[in-house]
């Protein structure tokens, strides 16, 4: 490529003693400098020659605006940084001081150190996944997590697909597929990112037959809606909302009455799905699977990755022949779990089995049950690097906050937790200043992630785990 000239500068001015574009190193012959071997040997020759033709590029339209050509080492600096640039993974780690212990857009539930290390063991070797070793035959992967399943719900039989919204569509596809759905107009839920439950219910092939109103539903409309088209009725955990006042649900036991009466199967999708009852902890109620089955219903979704601290799985816990036809559907094998899945799953359910040290072994459990004490004690270890790492125009305080469960579970229940709370000292240009603060920290090496609320920056340590926190204080001194 022919560069153009400067624009038309005259004679006697400096520029025009500028070293020429050519003297720019071509592309080939960067490709052969030895300087640059090492980084074509770790990262491949096309990675390297695409970050050449891009610093070259920049070189020259940098020459074009009247900067100097860069020397050879500048040249090979930049080289280096864009390749690290290219080949850094797009999933980085952050520090997560949103105070929200299972936030979905930041990867769920954190899993516990014997799931991690079933699941390396697994992406090592190969593994007898769908293999049965006793008699030497083909098996059926479902098995390795299903008796534990069995064991920790009560259910007759259970299942496992990719996600909870998976779980549901497959169940109503096999029970319900072409048939009628039939579910209260209050349980109509969206949950973030797209699961919306009349969509769910058209995709897996079912006639949505809402019943009752929004904030009321009786058993007479559960028995005047189910008929001869009715393939199952629904119930939908509310997961990220409440509705209060004037309400009037139907529980779970007479509805599977009134589904049975005509001989109809009845679901629950329980969203968070708690294995254990977390009052044992000091945390606010949530419904269990096993309790739900007790009450008759036949067939319990719910995910892994919320509260029970797994990896992202739809699990389906219910009656064995329900559990048989939901094995069978087609789309069973469309949705069905990797090795890698189940063997987080299956590390993670044992911890439970061994009802052990939960609390300690199960990182979403620990997060959720650690002591406003033990947060407000870190605040105070982490308040100067952040006063520092800010600067004078920020004021920084203690306060108490509330952390959220996250992921539509207990709603309405917050934790009591401690955060670092930076406030700008005037409040002229606030909004502003909060920005580039909270700028600053997602630019960090690990990115650090608040919450933004009343004018402030809340960075709610809940989350914070003393590795990380010692990595967050000499990342803030080195930042500042
Ligand atoms: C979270 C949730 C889902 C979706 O589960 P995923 O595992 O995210 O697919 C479905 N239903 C309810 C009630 C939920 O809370």
């Amino acid at each position: 490529m022919v560069a153009k000239a400067p624009p038309s500068a005259g004679v006697s001015t400096p520029r025009a003693s500028r070293p020429l574009l050519s003297s720019l190193p071509a592309v080939d012959r960067l490709l052969r400098d030895p300087a640059l071997a090492g980084l074509k040997e770790a990262r491949g020759h096309s990675v390297v020659k695409q970050a050449i033709q891009d610093v070259l590029a920049t070189a020259r339209a940098g020459f074009e605006s009247g900067s100097p050509i860069p020397d050879a080492d500048s040249l090979r600096a930049a080289i280096g940084a864009k390749v690290e640039a290219q080949t850094a993974p797009r999933i980085r780690s952050v520090i997560n001081l949103t105070g929200t212990v299972i936030h979905t857009n930041l990867g769920r539930a954190l899993m516990a150190d014997e799931a991690v290390e079933s699941v390396v063991a697994a992406m090592r070797s190969y593994c007898a996944l769908e293999y049965d070793l006793a008699g030497g035959d083909r098996g059926d992967r479902d098995t390795i997590v299903e008796e534990l399943l069995v064991d920790l719900t009560g259910a007759e039989a259970a299942t496992v697909v990719n996600n909870n919204a998976a779980a549901v569509v497959l169940t109503l596809a096999a029970l319900a597929g072409r048939k009628e759905a039939v579910i209260s107009h209050g349980e109509l839920i969206e949950i973030g990112g797209a699961f919306r439950m009349p969509d769910i219910m058209k995709a897996a092939g079912c006639r949505l037959v809402a019943i009752g109103t929004t904030n009321r539903t009786h058993p007479r409309d559960y028995e005047n809606a189910i008929g001869p088209k009715t393939g199952i009725v629904v119930k939908a955990h509310w997961s990220n909302y409440a509705i209060s006042g004037f309400t009037n649900v139907v529980d779970e036991a007479a509805i599977a009455e009134i589904a049975h009466r005509q001989g109809v199967p009845f679901m629950v999708d329980l969203g968070a799905g708690a294995l254990i009852d977390l009052t044992r902890f000091g945390l606010p109620c949530e419904p269990l699977p096993r309790d739900s089955l007790n009450s008759g219903v036949d067939v319990v979704t719910f995910s892994g990755d919320k509260l029970l601290g797994g990896p992202q799985a739809g699990i389906i816990v219910g009656g064995k022949d329900v559990i048989a036809r939901i094995k069978k559907h087609p789309l069973k094998r469309a949705m069905r779990c990797s090795k890698v899945t189940l063997a987080a799953l299956e590390a993670t359910l044992r911890i439970y089995g061994s009802d052990h040290r939960l609390a300690e072994r199960l990182p979403v459990l620990a997060l959720l049950t650690r002591s406003p004490e033990d947060i407000r004690a870190a605040c105070g270890r982490v308040l100067p690097a952040v006063a520092r790492f800010v600067g004078d125009s920020f004021t920084v305080r203690i306060s108490d906050c509330a952390s959220q469960i996250g992921s539509g579970s207990l709603p309405v229940d917050r934790l009591p937790s401690s955060a670092v709370v930076v406030e700008p000292c005037s409040t002229k240009g606030s909004g502003k200043a909060i920005a580039s603060i909270t700028e600053r920290l997602r630019g960090l090496p690990t990115p650090v992630l608040g919450r933004v609320s009343q004018g402030a920056l809340w960075l709610d340590l809940r989350c914070l785990r003393s590795p990380e926190e010692a990595q967050l204080v000499a990342e803030l001194e080195a930042g500042r």
